[in-house]
């Protein structure tokens, strides 16, 4: 059986008083999700994050059942790997702002009055190189970039030259611990940013800007230095083909980190105006051809994939809830095309909450559905049945496989499947489950799931264990 793991990032919500003391998600109208909610199982989900917050990256690690403290990476490294930059074990990674400053280096705007084009800006600060380390450049989405940092002894323990705030002197950056190499880092890095003032100031481009009365793109904030580190593959992790579908940089970045091939969709913009229409099509086209567990030949169909759909933060963070709830009602819209997958289980969730009252990211529990769970779920015995992904053979009515489990004390765990020679059964369990009528926080709190941990969620789903 395949996996569609939707991700309506900043999904969960508050009740708000002007849509009559509900959620835009419960407000909305959804017939679709509704359909999945009745017909498959719900519950809720505790995103699991380090820090205050929690962060998409974070959210999203964890969501693939990823232990935070082992896998955790800056986010500089998604970026970069997101936007398309090929990132060496040396290198340091960065994300950045193109801002404007004054003459004493005070922050005007954090985002150069949200500049769109910085390709000629990047074209002349690219090959800067200063004490052996190169600076290598790309352009993200409208005013941010990623930045490589490649060289000998780098080191990614320096602070963020971006406190997140206007007014104040563009921070310096500060080595992070007292090691030779992130004194030489944050020395580097301090150069090319005064270098690079003073080549973006002077850039006919900007001269331009300051005519016709727009913010000079004449500064470049930096934050979350970062190193990549070799993470365990989402496909040894957990015997699935994976790929992914997104328009937002930092999504493809996490799938690129898993080892997850990137499914190019003309349209998907990680905006409001993505096609969706394009994006679930694609989805729906890369579970199609069977890939047997055992088949390694690639492109021969994936066994999960990862749809990723952004807009619902974006209206959160906007505080726009009417905003979301219609783009939530569009996406309802769309839903259909997944209806007639065969063999396929489809998750929706979102990574975590982005209550529209708050504009913030919370950790308030998400509401999720699984839907197309073979009829041998039953979640008591130790062995959960699987259904055959359609196209795998065997001479026996079952062949199992092993699912290992993170090696704990150096020995390894794995949990057994059977394969069921005859295929996806439907879904069983409307009547039983059959409690939750609409997909919302509040109903889904009745689902079978109930409340389950973001890290228990994949390992939840492949054993069928609800
Ligand atoms: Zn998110
Ligand atoms: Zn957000």
């Amino acid at each position: 059986m395949k996996i569609l793991f939707i991700i309506l990032d900043g999904l969960g919500d508050r009740p708000i008083k002007e849509l009559g003391d509900k959620t835009p998600l419960e407000a909305a109208k959804t017939p679709n999700f509704d359909f999945l909610a009745s017909q498959g199982i719900c519950g809720l989900i505790e995103p699991v994050y380090q820090g205050k917050f929690p962060t998409s990256k974070d959210a999203h690690l964890s969501l693939f059942g990823y232990d935070l403290k082992k896998w955790g990476m800056a986010r500089g490294v998604f970026e970069v790997l997101g936007i398309g930059m090929e990132l060496g074990k040396e290198d340091i990674a960065l994300r950045g702002n193109f801002s404007t400053v004054d003459s004493n280096f005070k922050i005007v705007d954090r985002r150069a009055g949200r500049i769109s084009d910085t390709k000629p800006l990047i074209k002349a600060l690219q090959k800067i190189t200063i004490e052996g380390v190169k600076f290598l450049l790309a352009p993200a989405v409208s005013h941010r970039l990623g930045i490589i940092l490649r060289g000998r002894n780098l080191s990614d323990k320096i602070s963020d030259g971006d406190f997140h705030k206007a007014n104040i002197r563009a921070p310096k950056i500060r080595p992070l611990e007292k090691s030779p190499e992130a004194r030489f880092t944050a020395r580097v890095l301090n150069k090319f940013l005064l270098n690079s003032h003073q080549i973006l100031k002077n850039h006919p481009l900007n001269k331009k800007r300051i005519k016709k009365g727009q913010l000079a793109a004449n500064y470049i904030l930096v934050r979350e230095a970062g190193k990549l580190k070799k993470l365990q593959s989402f496909e040894k992790k957990w015997r699935m083909k994976a790929c992914c579908i997104a328009g937002g940089v930092l999504y493809k970045g996490i799938a690129k980190v898993l080892g997850m091939d990137l499914i190019k969709v003309k349209g998907a913009t990680g905006k409001a105006n993505t096609d969706l229409e394009a994006k679930f099509k694609a989805a729906k086209n890369s579970l199609k051809r069977p890939a047997p567990y055992r088949n390694e030949v690639s492109g021969a169909g994936y066994d999960f994939c990862y749809l990723h759909i952004k807009a619902t933060d974006n209206f959160s963070h906007d505080g726009d809830f009417l905003g979301k709830k219609k783009f939530i009602e569009k996406i309802d819209r769309n839903l259909p095309i997944f209806l007639d997958l065969k063999d396929v289980l489809i998750t929706i969730t979102g990574d975590h909450s982005t209550p529209c009252g708050v504009k913030e990211h919370t950790a308030d529990p998400l509401p999720v559905l699984v839907f197309g769970l073979p009829s041998g779920a039953r979640g008591k015995k130790r062995r959960s049945f699987f259904a055959l992904p359609s196209g795998a053979r065997g001479k026996k009515r079952r062949s199992f496989f092993a699912l290992p489990s993170d090696s704990e004390g150096g020995r390894r765990k794995f949990t057994f499947f059977a394969l069921e020679k005859d295929g996806v059964h439907p879904p069983q369990f409307s009547s039983k489950f059959g409690r939750v009528k609409k997909f919302s926080e509040k109903e889904c709190q009745k689902g079978k799931i109930g409340k389950i941990k973001s890290t228990d969620f994949m390992r939840r789903i492949l054993t069928c264990n609800f």
